[in-house]
């Protein structure tokens, strides 16, 4: 039989520590690896596959899409993106699309966006306000503005200055901005790698009215929050603020490549030809089924569906709390995205996601002890039931 691990040591950069499973099939909110296990997928290609695996409605425009063309170029109209573009608009704000294949390009074109934005206003303005832990990408740009150090600290950093504010520390925040006069705040409504950490509306709210007050552009990183994952298109549309620019990536390409912004009326003019661009994006493929997954989301009520089941995950959880205080903290996060900070070590943490594994659930870990959960909206109550049956035995045996 292939070894597919030591294979992957020997053949594959070891940019990733990974799960020593081989991945035959997946389908539902199931995946299948070649030796014929099953796994509950609660983390769904890092908040990729929104509506599970092989969804129907996602397979069927493949296959349509896979009919018609795979990929054109920017020199054509390009019907699919065209479409997907004026949905995400008519869903969030008033503006305009620039499609990339990933996040990290999501981000590389809204810096490049935000120098010309600072060229253009020449008003002494410069840089980013971002939070700490921050995530927005691994590329040269992405990097400047994420703030773990684990990700930025053996690369160059950029000339464009970067100001850390603590997440929901308003009065940093105030501070900052009068004191450095930025051009921009860019924020995960919920900052997921940095652990779970939502934004609060206080903060939210000063965020915008700092915005408003200082001509600074609020910016919403939306990538990991976005495309339904908090029961809403996008994750600040629950708190009153409307953001001059959104990123998006992971969840909108129905599994495959494809991310970008959504730039407001104060920027959208700002890319003129030449300015930017990539030859994949917008593929043709991804925006058919990004199209799909907006009609499951917003015409079949699939936002609806995910908040039912993200409603009684919460209520389990919550629960599980209430039973084991001395191993839960807190369940922060909202909808579908969640992070259950233990009051494990590290190392037990990590043997916490072996055991789950070993019972077939599939959970992410980050920031050393919060259990990640990027669940499809999908998740039936009897999955959230199997998933808290064992973390509840697995509690049990270790109290
Ligand atoms: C995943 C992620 C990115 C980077 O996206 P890639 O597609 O991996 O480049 C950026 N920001 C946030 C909030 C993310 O979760």
């Amino acid at each position: 039989m292939t070894d597919w691990n030591a294979m992957d040591e020997q053949y594959l950069m070891s940019t990733y520590t990974r799960l020593p499973i081989a991945i035959a099939k997946a389908k539902g909110n199931v995946l299948y690896d070649t030796e014929g296990k099953t796994y509950l997928d609660l983390f769904t290609g890092l908040a990729v596959n929104v509506l599970g695996h092989s969804h129907p409605a996602v397979l069927e425009a493949l296959h349509r899409q896979g009919d018609a063309f795979l990929h054109i170029s920017n020199k054509f109209l390009n019907p699919p993106a065209i479409r997907l573009a004026e949905r995400l608009v008519k869903h969030s704000i008033d503006g305009k699309v620039f499609f990339g294949n990933s996040g990290a390009e999501a981000t590389e074109a809204t810096v490049k966006l935000v120098h010309k934005w600072i060229k253009e206003q020449d008003n002494g303005k410069s840089g980013f306000v971002v939070m700490k832990k921050s995530f927005h990408g691994r590329t040269l740009g992405a990097i400047s503005l994420t703030r773990q150090p684990g990700v930025f600290q053996d690369f160059p950093q950029p000339d464009i200055p970067v100001y850390e504010v603590e997440p929901n520390n308003v009065e940093a925040l105030r501070q900052i901005c009068h004191e450095k006069q930025p051009a921009a705040i860019l924020a995960e409504p919920i900052l997921g790698s940095g652990g779970v950490q939502p934004l609060s509306e206080a903060f939210m709210t000063e965020m915008a009215h700092l915005c408003h007050r200082q001509g600074m552009l609020l910016i919403m990183d939306e990538i990991q929050t976005g495309i339904g994952r908090t029961g809403k298109l996008f994750a600040h549309q629950h708190h009153q603020l409307e953001p001059d620019l959104i990123l998006f990536a992971k969840g909108v390409g129905g599994g495959l490549p494809l991310g970008g912004i959504i730039a407001g009326r104060k920027v959208a003019h700002l890319f003129r030809p030449g300015d930017h661009g990539t030859t994949f994006a917008p593929s043709p493929l991804s925006a058919a089924l990004g199209n799909a997954v907006l009609d499951v989301l917003l015409e079949h009520g699939g936002l609806e569906e995910g908040r039912e089941n993200a409603d009684y995950l919460w209520r389990q959880l919550i629960q599980l709390q209430k039973r084991f205080p001395s191993m839960v903290k807190e369940c922060r996060g909202e909808g579908m995205m969640i992070g259950i900070h233990t009051a494990l070590q590290p190392k037990q943490a990590n043997q916490l996601q072996q055991h789950l594994l070993e019972q077939g659930i599939l959970v992410d870990i980050t920031q050393g002890t919060v259990i990640r959960l990027l669940p499809p909206l999908t998740l039936t109550p009897r999955e959230t039931d199997t998933f808290i049956d064992h973390l509840e035995a697995y509690f049990e045996s270790i109290v």
